[in-house]
């Protein structure tokens, strides 16, 4: 037999509009050539299983191999092979039919990428890196004759009989000039290991097999163990600590998907490029970009997923309008829910141990998605400067009987530094009051969270008001200085500090809190991190408000407001307030010098006197 066909098809060539728009990454004509060597073998496989075929299965190796002389790769299985009319069908036919509608449809698109993987297109990716294609092939049907088909990348084919000792297919490509950079072993082992490590049939290239066949995610979970387990993550990604947990992933209806997932330990230098998730179909991989299958708050995430049910090579949009990805995706978002709170029930210690890792997660996931929170806001935890963790319940139960505000509004107060803050957190435990400590990135926007979903419940950083104002309890104190006392203060404050962007003001305050403090109000700090985060670039450059109190119950201002006319009140005021800034961390520079020097003379003075 020799046949000369031409594919019908209306575009003069095809091969140059598939080269072009086809896949961006041309090394994925190997992925596809290997994954239908294997998709023959299982198929053979399955029809021995069946007993449908008689004869020995044998060695089932799938054969890469490369010859730099006749500039040739090669891609030999032993499945279950095709007869002429077969040839005819599947790849003359079929395929082509695809390629015409696909040009038909996308030709004049620019997102052309959106419908690969609808068309049986895999096949005629060879043409991306080959000028010609040969085809030999021997059914694995009782005394089927062996064929051979050729393609030069135009519409015309040739089919001819051809003699072929062992079932099977072996594809070989003749690399275009331009491809020739793939005749090279190291750049086939790489593209070979990037997409085929975990094929489910054997592969061998330059004479070793190549993949895992069997791979952890394949198999039943009750079978496993940790050290399984962390013996993949290491299989995965060499070189890592090992994760914190994993949960395996097991689902197959309303869609099919297996897979393990990680927990790592996040480092203080999150680098998000690392480690990625892989997306596999049927052991095949498929990308590493797994946007939108995963939602965003599990991108750290380690591990791999697998889903025949996943669209392949399609674009984003495409992606995130299919049903089963949406699907998958809420699943996932379960799973993990109830993994953290598995771990939190069964052993809380352990839960806390973990949390300075996972706590990220859980707070980015409450954030962005309400589901989520529904979930974790029983075993989500706040930690407070003791160290102590609490759950939101525990929490509210903990602080409500001391720190309830006159609005019966419960206060939680924070520190993002506490060694910064030290003199304010002094003050509110002197009241009994607890801190918590709220120092990761996203900590500005979770206590906002809070605030929304909490009744009656506010967060004050331990900073943003005096202590007594913090939670006020009564109406405010009588002031002891009369009016123009008050007033007298201060403009001789203000005289002395010279530094018109603090607002002072004279308060009433508790004798044993500090003569002069400065605060931030919690409402402008907020206002400015919400400027710095996003949009009203105009705050963002707002000059810091700090408010200057003075207390005008603090001993030592009662004195000084008898001796305001004195010079030695401004040298008063100006200790006083280089305090307050200490006290904030903000005195640096000549303020910083000129304090001590100020000190040691004051030092000094006390000495004469004597
Ligand atoms: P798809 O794999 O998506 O069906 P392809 O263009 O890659 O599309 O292949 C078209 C068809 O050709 C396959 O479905 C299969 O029937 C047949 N085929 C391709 N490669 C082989 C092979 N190595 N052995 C047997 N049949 C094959």
């Amino acid at each position: 037999m020799e046949e000369k066909g031409s594919i019908s098809i209306h575009t003069e060539n095809i091969f140059p509009i598939i080269k072009k728009f086809l896949y961006s990454d041309y090394e994925i004509f190997l992925r596809e050539l290997v994954s239908n060597a294997v998709d023959a073998t299982q198929k053979l496989k399955r029809l021995a299983s069946l007993g449908e075929f008689p004869e020995e299965v044998g060695d089932t190796q799938v054969v890469v191999s490369f010859n730099e002389k006749t500039k040739t790769i090669s891609i030999l299985d032993k499945g279950i092979g095709m007869t002429a009319d077969e040839v005819k069908k599947y790849i003359n036919q079929i395929a082509f039919s695809g390629a015409t509608e696909f040009i038909e449809k996308y030709k004049d698109k620019a997102e052309t990428q959106d419908i690969i993987g609808k068309f049986g297109l895999g096949f005629y990716s060879a043409f991306m890196v080959a000028s010609k294609v040969e085809l030999i092939s021997r059914s694995f049907q009782k005394e089927a004759e062996a064929i051979r088909w050729e393609c030069d990348g135009s519409t015309e084919f040739v089919l001819t009989n051809t003699v072929k000792k062992e079932r099977g297919t072996e594809v070989i490509l003749h690399m275009a000039e331009d491809s020739l950079e793939f005749l090279d072993k190291n750049r086939i082992k790489g593209i070979l290991d990037k997409y085929c490590k975990f094929l489910p049939v054997e592969i061998v290239f330059d004479g070793s097999v190549i993949n895992n066949t069997q791979p952890l995610w394949t198999k039943a979970p009750s079978e496993l163990k940790d050290e399984d387990y962390l013996g993949f993550y290491k299989e995965l990604y060499p070189f890592t600590e090992d994760p914190l947990f994993w949960i395996h992933l097991n689902v197959d209806y309303p869609f099919n998907l297996t897979g393990i997932l990680y927990f790592p330990k996040i480092k203080k230098d999150i680098e998000p490029g690392r480690n990625k998730i892989q997306l596999y179909s049927r052991q095949v991989f498929i990308t590493d970009e797994v946007k939108d299958v995963v939602p965003e708050y599990l991108m750290l995430l380690h591990g791999v997923l697998d889903s025949p049910d996943i669209p392949l090579n399609v674009s984003r949009s495409f992606l995130q309008a299919d049903s089963n990805v949406k699907k998958i995706n809420s699943h996932i978002t379960k799973k993990v829910a109830d993994k953290l709170q598995e771990l939190f029930k069964s052993d809380r210690a352990s839960f806390e141990s973990k949390f300075a890792d996972i706590g990220l997660f859980v707070k980015y996931g409450m954030l962005t998605d309400d589901k989520f929170y529904d979930r974790a806001k029983d075993f989500i935890l706040l930690k407070n400067l003791d160290q102590k963790y609490f759950t939101l319940e525990e929490y509210q139960t903990h602080v409500k009987p001391l720190q309830t505000d006159k609005e019966s509004q419960v206060i939680y107060l924070y520190a993002h530094d506490p060694a910064r803050q030290d003199s304010f957190i002094a003050g509110a435990r002197r009241n009994g009051y607890d801190v918590l400590l709220m120092d990761d990135v996203l900590d500005s926007h979770f206590v906002g969270l809070l605030e929304r979903k909490l009744e009656k419940t506010q967060f004050k950083r331990v900073d943003s008001d005096p202590v007594h104002k913090l939670i006020p309890k009564q109406e405010e104190a009588h002031s002891l200085l009369s009016q123009t006392e008050t007033e007298a203060l201060k403009k001789r404050v203000e005289e002395v500090i010279q530094q018109k962007s603090y607002q002072v003001s004279v308060e009433p305050m508790p004798e044993d809190e500090l003569p002069m403090s400065l605060v931030m109000p919690e409402f402008m700090r907020r206002m400015k991190e919400m400027a710095a985060g996003g949009g009203m670039a105009f705050m963002g450059t707002m000059p810091d408000t700090y408010q200057l109190i003075v207390n005008a119950h603090h001993p030592l201002i009662r004195q000084l407001v008898s001796q305001l006319a004195d010079e030695k009140s401004a040298v008063k005021i100006q200790q006083l307030f280089d305090l307050a800034l200490l006290g904030q961390g903000m005195l640096t520079g000549a303020a910083l010098t000129g304090f001590i020097e100020r000190s040691i003379s004051l030092v000094g003075i006390e000495n004469k006197s004597e």
